[in-house]
């Protein structure tokens, strides 16, 4: 298969210039030209900093902080661990932080940031001696009122917590609301490992009853980590048909239903589905094709592309990873009346929980569980409506509405600050 390098910022910039199309019609409250304060990141920092390993080697480290736009409050976005992190691909994931908290309506920007590292390749004593050192170089461009990082690839709640001891010696004061996904003794938040997978399974509820997808849909899941695991976990209790999975190593197939406890212990065991003998073998490239309702992404970028799209038969697409489907994918799967509920709707249960977190920190409170989900539920499903009913109305797909009800919302706030030219 022909597999173009595809430039997720690039890709990101065309589905804004294809707004304009819509621009004028009712529902649509922004002018192409004001597009032009959304082509750009608001503020990039790059850092290149010398870390002395425990081998004794020292080593230039790169790394990044993008902060897209802050219209609606201080930025708030990952932090990744990973070789192949560079500037293109944290300005995209920025730009959809952006728009991630806006459909949501909560009260931030977007960022995002990456050290290139391989964490996969370092012991835990040098990964900590990067995120410390990461931090003194970023400590003046972020903070709880600035920008609030949060783990990403590759980064975990341990890495949140050096991160976070280290910014608090740099001030002499505790400020846990300055990172979130940080421990639950740091301040973390309950509920905020399930959460990503928890607000996708409450859209997936939504978009199951208004597409009469029956009560006991088939899905199909590629990648079996923190996202594609607990969906699983979770729509299988509400009756889902969970017909296939994978991982990096292939996945399996059983169009009878898959038992979900039996491959996480086989993913426990073994450390891949694909040794589970529950099913026949698939790789992830034949599991995006299968004969399913439900297709979740839920591993990288760039799965769908103009290459495999006209073969997918699933009727909804879910992506729960980011950035799973090309902008050229969207238009063939939107042909074939496939619905693609898109990334910055589908995972949004992460960030609007981290939100929730960095809420209890400036509080100084501690929500239980129950009280975290009870927030988070209607938080996916008003989003959900307010995209569908301009689906609805503009006659779109819901990634184009999805983007009009973020701009809309950034744009107005843009303007109450003055920062948009009213005189055109
Ligand atoms: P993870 O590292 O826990 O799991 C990733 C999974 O993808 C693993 O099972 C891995 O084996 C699999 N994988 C890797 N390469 C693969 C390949 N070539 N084919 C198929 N599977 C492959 O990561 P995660 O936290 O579950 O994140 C997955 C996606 O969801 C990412 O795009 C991430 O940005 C997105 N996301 C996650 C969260 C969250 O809260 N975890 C929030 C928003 C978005």
């Amino acid at each position: 298969m022909k597999m173009a390098k595809i430039n997720p910022f690039e890709d990101t910039m065309d589905r804004l210039r294809s707004l304009t199309a819509h621009c004028g019609k009712e529902g649509v409250e922004f002018r192409p030209s004001d597009l032009e304060i959304l082509s750009k990141p608001r503020r990039v920092l790059e850092v290149n900093f010398p870390v002395k390993f425990r081998d004794g080697t020292v080593r230039l480290i790169n790394g990044y902080r993008v902060q897209y736009n802050d219209a609606r409050g201080p930025t708030k976005g990952g932090l990744r661990f990973h070789p192949h992190v560079d500037l293109d691909e944290v300005k995209a994931l920025a730009l959809w932080m952006t728009l991630k908290t806006a459909v949501v309506d909560i009260p931030y920007g977007g960022a995002k940031g990456g050290v290139t590292i391989n964490p996969k390749e370092m012991c835990a004593e040098d990964i900590e001696k990067v995120s410390r050192e990461f931090i003194r170089q970023i400590h003046h461009f972020i903070g709880p009122q600035k920008d609030i990082p949060a783990p990403d690839v590759y980064t975990t709640a341990q890495v949140m917590a050096w991160m976070l001891d280290e910014y608090e010696k740099i001030i002499g004061a505790k400020a846990p609301a300055m990172i979130t996904g940080k421990p639950i003794e740091l301040g973390g938040s309950l509920g905020r490992d399930v959460a990503t997978s928890l607000g996708g399974a409450h859209v997936m509820r939504e978009v199951a009853d208004e597409y009469d997808l029956g009560v006991s849909p088939m899905v199909a899941i590629q990648g079996f980590g923190n996202a594609g695991m607990n969906f699983a976990k979770i729509v299988s209790k509400w009756g889902y048909k969970i017909v296939a999975v994978s991982d990096s190593k292939g996945g399996v197939h059983d169009p009878d239903g898959l038992d979900v406890d039996s491959l996480i212990a086989v993913k426990k065991e073994t450390g891949s589905v694909a040794n589970s003998k529950a099913g026949r073998a698939v790789t992830n490239s034949e599991l995006l094709l299968l004969d399913v309702d439900i297709l979740v992404p839920a591993a990288l970028e760039n799965q769908i592309t103009a290459d495999n799209a006209a073969q997918v038969k699933a009727k909804v697409v879910l992506e729960l990873a980011n950035g799973p489907v090309t902008h050229e994918a969207d238009g063939i799967l939107h042909k074939n009346d496939v619905v693609v509920v898109p990334d910055i709707l589908s995972n949004a249960g992460g960030v609007t929980v981290s939100y929730f977190e960095w809420v209890q920190n400036l509080k100084g409170e501690k929500w239980t569980e129950e009280e975290v989900f009870a927030k988070l539920k209607p938080k996916m499903v008003n989003a959900f409506r307010e995209i569908h009913a301009l689906v609805k109305a503009l006659d779109v797909d819901h990634r184009t509405a999805a983007y009009i009800l973020a701009i809309n919302r950034i744009i107005e706030a843009e303007k109450k600050q003055g920062n948009i030219n009213l005189k055109e």
